[in-house]
């Protein structure tokens, strides 16, 4: 059972330094899709949130009131939705914080990225079909089967309904990116899902981002025997070689793909289309 806690914030748009991101919009802390390796829980600021991840979701209940004001007042920019939770996460279909969140930008002429995993995002094609030239939604696909998936994502939507998500916002034609990580030795890293994954981002025309399993501070104080084992397995892997082969089925595919994180920005926006912007925290 997931508690959840309403909070009052001082400012709905934070500045980001993320690449390619000039404001971040998250409207709750904490995420129920409980992702053992969520990487957010390390960039959360409450400490309660982040200490029990998945567990507590606070929601910024003064959020849109403060939105409605500084879209007024500052300048013009992408905004990351969102940086340190899943926008489209189960509590989201009640309370349509992201959605109004969403639309307050859009109408206001800000752009912006959005990344999630989960299908609920397709409840606001309204917005994303109207206001195409302002967003890119991203779709995470770590992995194909749904029940490995399960074990790593305990409460997100499993892949088919993600893939399903993006082939009907590429129909839409709205700008999509698939983002496939964190690579995970010996779980999702063999070469059929990618050859599969690179199969979906050119059938819906996506940008395919990739990267590696990142270790974090709480992954090495784990207990958690799922975690003891990724992160041995990513000891000493060879990234190089995997990467190159990526890089190989994405060129014979002629699928745009980038390794995120490590490239330069300036490398970054010399391969995307006009419009896009790039991926927030890749969660
Ligand atoms: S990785 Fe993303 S979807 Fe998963 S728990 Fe973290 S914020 Fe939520």
């Amino acid at each position: 059972m997931v508690k959840v806690e309403f909070i009052e914030v001082k400012e709905a748009l934070s500045k980001s330094n993320l690449p390619d991101l000039y404001y971040a919009l998250n409207p709750y802390f904490g995420c129920e899709h409980s992702c053992i390796y969520c990487y957010a829980r390390e960039y959360t600021p409450d400490k309660e949130v982040s200490e029990n991840w998945g567990k507590i979701i606070k929601v910024k209940k003064n959020l849109i009131d403060l939105l409605k004001i500084e879209v007024k007042k500052k300048k013009r920019g992408v905004v990351g939705l969102s940086t340190i939770t899943d926008p489209y996460q189960p509590i989201e279909k009640e309370l349509e914080l992201s959605r109004k969140g969403l639309e307050i930008l859009l109408k206001n002429g800000f752009k912006v990225s959005i990344q999630t995993k989960s299908d609920l995002v397709l409840r606001d094609l309204d917005f994303l079909t109207q206001f195409k030239d302002l967003v890119d939604v991203g779709l995470t696909i770590t992995f194909l089967d749904k029940d490995i998936a399960k074990k790593f994502e305990i409460n997100a939507p499993e892949p088919e309904r993600r893939i399903n998500a993006l082939y009907k916002l590429s129909e839409n034609g709205i700008k999509t990116w698939v983002f496939y990580g964190p690579i995970i030795p010996k779980v999702n890293d063999n070469l059929e899902i990618i050859k599969e994954l690179v199969k979906i981002a050119k059938e819906t025309n996506s940008i395919f981002y990739y990267d590696k399993l990142r270790i974090k501070k709480f992954m090495l104080k784990s207990n958690d025997l799922l975690i003891k084992e990724i992160v041995n397995s990513s000891k000493s892997y060879d990234w190089k070689n995997l990467y190159k082969k990526i890089e190989e089925i994405c060129k014979e595919n002629n699928v745009k793909c980038l390794q995120a994180f490590e490239n330069k920005r300036n490398n970054i926006l010399s391969f995307l289309p006009k419009g896009y912007s790039i991926l927030p925290i890749l969660l």
